[in-house]
């Protein structure tokens, strides 16, 4: 395996032992860039048919911040969301995560990036279905540097009490939030979350985007949250919307509201 590049490597400074690595920005407030796409295409080929799933995408995420995604199915989300978070590549375009070029790393340096820097949760929660939620936090918390125990992950979102249950006996929003918990214990400098209320009725749903909320609030976690439900955009600092592989706007909601004020 190749030496990572010297930005993909934990800075010991933001690795401090404590679950409050970074103190709480303000509502609103947010830090200097962590991650800059700057004209990322991706084409997918399909036989004889070329698919452009993103055609020329400039965007930042800024440390500290909640963004929302937002856009039509096929309007290509998951796909930047993919290519920001190292589990794909751009045809075309350039990716920096805090200044080092990602759009030039190899594949090593890429699964070097996502284990130390990435969370992510996704639509379906993907747990062992045979391992208990604290078995499957576990799983990611013993290849991790410097991780949360996977006690206090689970106490983070709300399951201190459901430690020793196995997912078949979890709710699905139970089950997504051992998922967030899986994502957050290894302390990833950004969350990426690709519909995590997708599969979840409204309650719960509200009950985990507001976990979401608390630790981008508590940790400084920088997340990104896609979705095509646009009343959850209340819940960002800026709302990224895309549109045919473009983005077709980026606003600030006028006031930013917390997940268990929404309604849909
Ligand atoms: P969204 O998440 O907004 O629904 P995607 O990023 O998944 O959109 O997809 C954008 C476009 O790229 C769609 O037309 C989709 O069919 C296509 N696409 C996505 N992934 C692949 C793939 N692996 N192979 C071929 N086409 C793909
Ligand atoms: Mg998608």
């Amino acid at each position: 395996m190749t030496t990572p590049s010297p930005a993909l490597v934990r800075d010991p400074a933001v690795s401090a032992p404590t679950v409050a690595r970074s103190a709480s920005p303000a509502r609103g407030a947010i830090g200097p860039v962590i991650i800059t796409g700057r004209g990322l295409t991706k084409h997918y080929r399909m036989g004889e048919v070329d698919v452009a799933a993103l055609r020329g995408v400039d965007v930042d995420l800024f440390e500290g911040e909640l963004v929302v995604l937002l856009g039509a199915s096929g309007s290509g989300k998951s796909t930047l969301l993919n290519i920001l978070g190292g589990l794909d590549v751009c045809t075309d375009g350039r990716v920096e995560y805090r200044g080092t070029d990602l759009s030039a790393a190899d594949g090593d340096e890429l699964t070097m990036y996502r284990r130390r820097h990435v969370g992510f949760v996704f639509q379906f929660y993907n747990l062992i279905p045979s391992l208990t939620a604290r078995e499957n936090v576990a799983l990611v918390t013993e290849i991790a540097d410097d991780p949360l125990a996977p006690e206090d992950a689970l106490e983070l979102v709300g399951l201190g009490e459901r430690l020793d249950h196995f997912p078949a006996q979890l709710s699905g929003g139970e089950q997504q939030r051992v998922a967030v918990a899986r994502a957050i214990a290894k302390r990833p400098d950004l969350l990426l979350c690709d519909e995590p209320t997708g599969a979840l009725d409204f309650q719960t749903g509200v009950r985990v985007l507001a976990v979401l909320e608390r630790l981008n609030r508590e940790l400084g976690t920088t997340t990104a949250i896609i979705t095509h439900n646009a009343p959850i955009a209340a819940i960002a600092c800026r709302v990224i919307t895309l549109s045919d592989g473009r983005i077709a706007g980026i606003e600030v909601p006028p006031r930013r509201m917390l997940a268990e004020e929404l309604r849909w």
